[in-house]
């Protein structure tokens, strides 16, 4: 009986739970759901859109090897998602659907909508907990509750984690043609900006596995001396990848264990800081689950949403055209702009930044960097937008505030990063690109800090006190 596997954020043909278990049991036929109206209501912009649709048709040519035609609808939100694949279901005498789930809200009600509706068409509907190792809500605390902060939740999930979480699923063998077609892809529309040359990032299964590869052997043991040093390429460069489901975390950790003789939690330094990476990646899936206010614009401590964020609409600006004065912050947020990407350390500057130097409500950073990523994922944005402003899980303690040219002289020392992003101060001695002196900004055509770090500082500090 056929099968109806609907890719969602699980671009990939091998080691894919819903697509190997539907194989075990009939024919397969694909569907992609293109939703850009709601993706755009999520704030993804033209390099996540971009990216997305590559990723569709590498995984239409890799299908196209297994005989199992893709089948294309659009369907602008997702409240049309039960009514598309049930109309596909009829046409094709579909007996089950199988999808992997996605976990921020939207997504989960969607699925939700979906399933009532196969199940009142009585037709089989199944779900895998495919993109992390432990189904939300089976890695608990003692009392029972989600974990709010990390250390505990990544200790528990080494203690528990069993072989079959991180064995790779069977790609299936080539089937006997259906004689369906696939469906022509059709272009993007129109979008609001052009997204970043693709050949920056090249969609599909063989590029992120190539992505790998490379990280794992050249750079995989430097991983933690050289992952927060923005000007060198120290971390692996696999999230837009892992965000739609080109690469899985199983491959990434079976990938780790076999150069580590075996282990995630001991053995090479910079491998296991590499595994806990993809670990905070499942924790704030979890989290999107078992807080599920954080879907919906709300901070995760309560008692943050009295914060009194300032209006201010001419910084917020100098934030997103990177003209704020703190040299680290604008490269950062013009490689953020110019590439699409930014790197870790930098969007915590950057984050940590807007809300608590400018005290600028940090939903408006996080919409921002949707709008620009590429590996724009909802668990990990919000949940990094939430550590930075201190409202979220493990919340960096409000007082703790990242001083921008401290962090500069420790993290891009030789002033490369600036020099690479900041033409402009490309001449000035590396020592001095950190704070350049205030006598030369005007010939450097570079603006005065916006704030200053201590002022800015205190009224962050004042801010949160008041919460009190
Ligand atoms: P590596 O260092 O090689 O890490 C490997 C993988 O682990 C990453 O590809 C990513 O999937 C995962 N990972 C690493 N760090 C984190 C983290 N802190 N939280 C969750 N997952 C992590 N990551 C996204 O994938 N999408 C986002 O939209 C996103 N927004 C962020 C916003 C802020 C304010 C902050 C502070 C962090 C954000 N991150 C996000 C996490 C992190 O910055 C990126 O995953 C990382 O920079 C990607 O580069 P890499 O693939 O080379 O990472």
């Amino acid at each position: 009986a056929r099968q109806l596997v609907w890719f969602r954020s699980d671009l990939r043909i091998h080691d894919n739970s819903a697509l190997a278990a539907a194989a075990a049991k009939g024919p397969v036929v694909a569907v992609f759901l293109r939703s850009i109206k709601q993706w755009q209501a999520h704030d993804h912009g033209a390099n996540k859109l971009d990216f997305y649709a590559r990723g569709v048709s590498a995984l239409k040519e890799a299908l196209e090897g297994l005989n199992i035609p893709l089948l294309h609808r659009d369907i602008g939100t997702f409240d049309n998602a039960p009514q598309a694949l049930l109309e596909i279901a009829r046409e094709q005498g579909i007996s089950a659907l199988h999808v992997n789930y996605e976990y921020p809200l939207d997504e989960q009600r969607r699925d939700q909508a979906v399933f009532d509706a196969f199940h009142q068409a009585d037709i089989a509907a199944n779900g895998y907990h495919d993109a992390v190792a432990f189904a939300p809500g089976t890695l608990l605390t003692g009392k029972g509750d989600y974990y709010g902060v990390f250390t505990p939740f990544a200790k528990a999930w080494h203690k528990n984690v069993q072989p079959e979480q991180l064995t790779l699923r069977d790609t299936p063998s080539p089937q006997s043609p259906l004689n369906i077609d696939s469906d022509p892809l059709p272009a993007l529309p129109e979008l609001d900006d052009t997204p970043v040359d693709g050949r920056q990032w090249p969609a599909g299964e063989n590029a992120a596995a190539d992505h790998l590869e490379r990280f794992l052997r050249f750079r995989g043991r430097y991983y933690s001396d050289q992952r927060n040093f923005p000007a060198v390429r120290g971390t692996s460069g696999l999230s837009p990848y892992l965000a739609l489901g080109m690469i899985s975390y199983r491959q990434c950790l079976q990938a780790v264990m076999s150069e580590n003789g075996g282990h995630l939690a001991d053995g090479d330094a910079g491998l296991i800081t590499w595994v806990n990476e993809l670990i905070w990646r499942e924790f704030y899936q979890h989290v999107a689950v078992g807080f599920p206010k954080v879907c919906r614009h709300q901070p995760f401590q309560d008692h943050t949403r009295a914060l009194a964020w300032r209006d201010d609409d001419e910084s917020f600006h100098a934030w997103c055209e990177g003209r704020t004065g703190y040299p680290l912050v604008d490269a950062a947020m013009r490689q953020l702009v110019t590439t699409g990407w930014m790197h870790n350390r930098l969007r915590m500057v950057t984050a940590m930044f807007l809300s608590k130097h400018l005290l600028i409500d940090w939903r408006r950073g996080e919409a921002f960097f949707m709008r620009h990523l590429i590996d724009g994922e909802f668990c990990a944005n919000n949940g990094g937008w939430q550590w930075a402003a201190s409202t979220g899980t493990d919340a960096a303690p409000y007082f703790r505030i990242f001083n921008p040219t401290t962090q500069s002289t420790r993290f891009d020392p030789a002033g490369d990063f600036i020099a690479h992003w900041l033409p402009e101060l490309a001449e000035l001695p590396a020592k001095a690109r950190h704070a350049p002196p205030r006598d030369l900004l005007t010939q450097l055509d570079y603006p005065a800090p916006i704030v200053e770090h201590k002022a800015a500082r205190q009224r962050a500090l004042e801010a949160f006190k008041a919460l009190k």
